[in-house]
């Protein structure tokens, strides 16, 4: 995050105090979250939120639950929120939280104290007008119901939008499920029309088979795409005449979530699937895939990060030699960032918008957002994830302006 942002800052003419304006976080805050087990022993918790910026508006970001929960990842999730967010254009700052705990041994009761006694922590952190919570890493909609309540019970009224990702019948909303996916198709059709491939001749790799990737192909496939190649933890599967991605969904949920065994494709390796001959490649698993160690192999012409940070900054380099797009996360994966906007709205208008009515607003900021980062990208000559950087550091630098401090 901090070599692209210090890169990107180096080509807007801002003056350099704006540099700490930018990059300090607001607000760090730990809290020690006592909880009684099953077992009836005491166990303490370590929580932690991040409120990076507020300057565009209340901040914004998951909370994860993980063992490797840890200040410094935590700081540099809650910027990449702040960026996220301001590239969009939707009225946010970011933050990030999580709490160091192992939520696969832990039963749901102790989850949900933990839960409850984190929210109860962030009382005077969280709310509707402040910070904004939301899942992320071993955390959904079910952490997300019992965050709203008990911020509810504390003030005596319900207040369902002081958190996104919830149950579609505490005021989630239409089409978050898909968002992240159908904004990485979005871009990667966008992305088409600038390099001139036809859709309906394109052929693509996803890798990663959970919500962003099997969503991205499955609408990529509406759009015509033909997806090759796919993959998840057990590998990645192939067929050259393209897989059928509502069959594989289906098998993967028939199936514990896994492709293992699926059988209308051969089996190889996730190495090699990033390497297929393809026009568009969406990397939707992990951090730091696309290494320099396999950079120089990839051949696609087209590359949409649906994952966050699925290129190592050492491998940006090798890919902008060989001329290969790339729309960089920040941009790409934001239309999950987006319809939990819509969640936002449509909790504080009291009233519920077709599937319709997000799919088509969502689609236009995503466009929107495209256009304007490839514009920067052009008129300063520079890969589009330092575009993507620059058009969200000028936002908020440009509103901090306004603004003002002390
Ligand atoms: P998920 O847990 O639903 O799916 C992850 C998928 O990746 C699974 O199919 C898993 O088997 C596969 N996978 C894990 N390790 C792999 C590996 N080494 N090689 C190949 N496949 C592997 O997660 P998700 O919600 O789809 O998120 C994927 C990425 O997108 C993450 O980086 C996440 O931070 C990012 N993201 C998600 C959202 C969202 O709305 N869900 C929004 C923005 C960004």
């Amino acid at each position: 995050m901090k070599q692209r942002f210090n890169e990107a800052f180096k080509l807007l003419n801002i003056s350099p105090e704006m540099y700490d304006i930018l990059m300090v976080p607001r607000k760090q805050v730990v809290v020690g979250l006592p909880v009684t087990m099953d077992d009836g022993s005491v166990k303490v918790f370590e929580g932690i939120r991040v409120v990076h910026s507020t300057i565009l508006g209340p901040s914004k970001g998951g909370i994860r639950f993980d063992p490797d929960v840890n200040m410094d990842e935590v700081k540099a999730l809650a910027a990449w929120m702040t960026w996220k967010c301001a590239v969009v254009d939707i009225p946010y700052g970011g933050a990030k939280g999580g709490i160091r705990c192992n939520p696969r041994e832990m039963s749901t009761g102790e989850i949900e104290r933990l839960m409850r006694a984190y929210t109860g922590a962030m009382l005077d952190v969280f709310g509707p007008d402040r910070d904004i919570p939301a899942p992320d890493m071993g955390t959904s909609e079910r952490e997300m119901a019992w965050l709203m309540d008990e911020y509810s019970k504390s003030y005596g009224m319900t207040v369902n939008a002081v958190v996104t990702g919830k149950p579609l019948v505490l005021g989630g909303s239409l089409g978050r499920k898909e968002a992240t996916g159908r904004g990485v198709m979005t871009a990667s059709i966008s992305a088409m029309e600038k390099l001139r491939i036809n859709p309906y001749r394109a052929t693509a790799a996803v890798q990663g088979f959970g919500n962003v990737g099997s969503h991205a192909a499955a609408l990529l496939q509406e759009r015509g795409v033909k997806v090759l190649g796919i993959s998840d933890v057990t590998g990645a599967y192939y067929n050259e005449n393209g897989i059928d991605i509502l069959k594989a969904m289906q098998y993967r949920d028939q199936h514990k979530g896994l492709l293992e065994g699926f059988s209308e494709a051969t089996k190889i390796t996730n190495e090699e699937l990033l390497t297929l001959s393809v026009d568009l490649l969406v990397p939707a698993a992990k951090e730091d895939v696309i290494t320099d160690d396999n950079a120089g192999g990839i051949q696609a012409k087209l590359i949409v990060e649906g994952a966050n940070g699925p290129t190592s900054a050492s491998a940006d380099e090798i890919i902008n030699e060989k001329g290969i797009l790339v729309v960089p996360d920040i941009l790409a994966n934001a239309g999950g960032v987006t319809v939990s906007y819509f969640e936002w709205v449509q909790n504080r208008i009291g009233y519920k918008w077709t599937l319709d009515r997000i799919n088509r607003r969502s689609d236009r900021i995503m466009k929107d957002a495209f256009d304007r980062v490839y514009n920067t990208s052009q008129e300063y000559k520079v890969p589009m994830r330092i575009a993507a950087y620059m058009v969200a550091m000028k936002k908020v630098a440009d509103t901090y302006k306004f603004r003002g401090g002390y």
